[in-house]
């Protein structure tokens, strides 16, 4: 009979939640085995947002939804580096107004926001947080033109990105976005961390003084466990291990939903790269971003419009993919179901969130017109292009029934704090009740940020890491 493997600190999920911790725990010479299901692939494995990438190192292929009336599109990462391989890089901190409510609310402990600056520094450095030093994409700034003429708050937002230097300003910049496998895993490997990839933790329970991890590739022993497997499978591999205190109960997600915009002239190129503008004149409520729109995502981006696919290949050029992102009142929720190895994820929007979305929409298809849009293809199933004037035939509330709508950023399935009535896990991130079992990833965040939430997600892993190791 085979020995389990054994360590000090196992450490489950290598996305930034993950990553970091492994790092800190290691470079503080503890004995770390990090753990990952997904490969272990260099992050120029394959081109960026290309079909490879989705079948390399998005799990099941990108195709998974949180059931509801609409449904929600979602994607997770599933390789070391988790979502960190495959992201846009966009940069924010968490807003203030956010953590306050998680303050006061959920009763966070340690999370003024001079508590958290340190964190945010220090992960602005370690993944090099910069500005766009040359132009911006043309589609991104029709963003931002369209919003100035209105006279609404547009800003370009920093990306964790390394820029190589260049003589012509007006070519596109050039640099390598910074990921887990880019940063903190060589930092932590380094440093003595063990890794094994392609390794899924399936359950883990408590055998005498030790966590035991049952894998796919056999049985793992460790004293103490750090589980981040993002806002979907953290609480889905503790639901499979028994423990369910407030665990994927409160899962919560910026629904997004997009358009289409056409212009007279190019706007798009084959290296455009990702756009960097954000409009945030309505925040928290919803704010406005350009996306990823490389002819295949357009191609996608058209299937409510089938009659137009035809503009797509003859003028994919002038056209870019917008979105109104709410952060939202809705939530969701992750159970486990006998027999199945992906979780069952349901999210369920208020009508306040489509009224939200649909107002979204209408002012996203306003400053598109103001931009010089000549026609706008929102993701409403049989609903039609828009031209300019039209704005209102979108509905003050969006029908539930043919929205489509995606996410790429989940949380807040495992929520932190003292509030035992609503909370996971403590101020720092140990599971309520249970000693040496640790989450430190997405799920903890308690509520929708607002904004992109890496950048939360990186400071609140290194501030509970140092606590951890008693170095607040
Ligand atoms: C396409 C895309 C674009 C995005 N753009 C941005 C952006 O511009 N800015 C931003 O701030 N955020 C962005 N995000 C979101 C950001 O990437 C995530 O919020 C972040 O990666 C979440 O980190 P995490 O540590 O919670 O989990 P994840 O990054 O999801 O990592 C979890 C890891 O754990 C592994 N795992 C799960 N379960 C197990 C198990 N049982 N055993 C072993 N391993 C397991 C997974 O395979 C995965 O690799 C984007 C996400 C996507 C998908």
């Amino acid at each position: 009979m085979f020995e389990p493997q054994s360590c000090e600190i196992a450490v489950i999920g290598s996305g930034p939640g993950g990553a970091i911790t492994a790092c800190l725990l290691a470079e503080a010479g503890r004995d770390v085995l990090l753990i990952e299901e997904g490969a272990f692939l260099p992050l120029e494995s394959c081109a960026p947002f290309s079909q490879e990438e989705m079948v390399q190192k998005y799990r099941n292929g990108g195709l998974t939804a949180a059931l509801g009336t609409p449904k929600v599109q979602y994607v997770e990462g599933r390789c070391v580096g988790g979502g960190s391989e495959i992201n846009s890089g966009l940069y924010h901190r968490t807003p203030a107004q956010i953590l306050e409510r998680w303050r006061t609310e959920f009763e966070v402990e340690g999370l003024e926001d001079a508590d958290l600056l340190p964190h945010f520094l220090a992960c602005e450095e370690a993944v090099t947080v910069c500005s766009l030093p040359g132009k911006p994409p043309a589609a991104s700034l029709k963003l931002h033109e369209g919003a100035i003429k209105l006279g609404w708050e547009s800003l370009e937002v920093p990306r964790w990105f390394r820029y190589e230097t260049q003589d012509d300003p007006n070519l596109p910049p050039k640099g390598t976005r910074q990921s887990m496998t880019k940063t903190f895993i060589p930092r932590a490997l380094r440093a003595g961390c063990r890794l094994r990839s392609e390794t899924r933790i399936n359950r883990i329970g408590r055998r005498g003084q030790k966590w035991t991890m049952w894998a796919n590739t056999g049985e793992i022993e460790a004293e103490t466990v750090f589980i981040c497997g993002g806002a979907i499978q953290t609480p889905a591999l503790l639901r499979r291990s028994g423990i369910t205190d407030n665990i994927g109960n409160s899962l919560q997600l910026h629904p997004t939903v997009k358009a289409i915009a056409q212009f007279s002239e190019p706007v798009n190129a084959l290296d455009m790269g990702v756009p960097v503008h954000q409009v945030k004149e309505f925040a928290p409520r919803f704010s406005f971003g350009c996306s990823i729109s490389s002819p295949p995502y357009l191609s996608v981006g058209m299937v409510d419009h089938p009659e137009y696919m035809g503009e797509v290949h003859r003028h994919w050029e002038n056209m870019a993919i917008y979105y109104a992102m709410i952060t939202a009142s809705g939530r969701g929720s992750v159970r486990t179901l006998p027999g199945f190895r992906d979780p069952l994820v349901r999210y369920r929007l208020t009508g306040e969130d489509l009224r939200n979305l649909g107002e979204g929409l209408r002012k996203l298809s306003q400053l598109l017109f103001e931009a010089g849009a000549i026609a706008v293809y929102p993701s409403l199933s049989g609903f039609g292009r828009l031209k300019r004037d039209d704005g209102d035939r979108i509905p003050e509330i969006l029908p539930a029934a043919s929205t489509n709508l995606m996410t790429v950023h989940l949380f807040s399935s495992c929520p932190m704090g003292e509030n035992r009535r609503l909370c996971a896990v403590d101020s720092f991130g140990k599971i309520h009740g249970f000693e040496n079992l640790y989450i430190a990833d997405g799920s903890l965040l308690c509520t929708a940020p607002g904004v992109n939430p890496q950048g939360s997600i990186m400071a609140i892993a290194r501030r509970n890491a140092l606590q951890f190791l008693d170095k607040l």
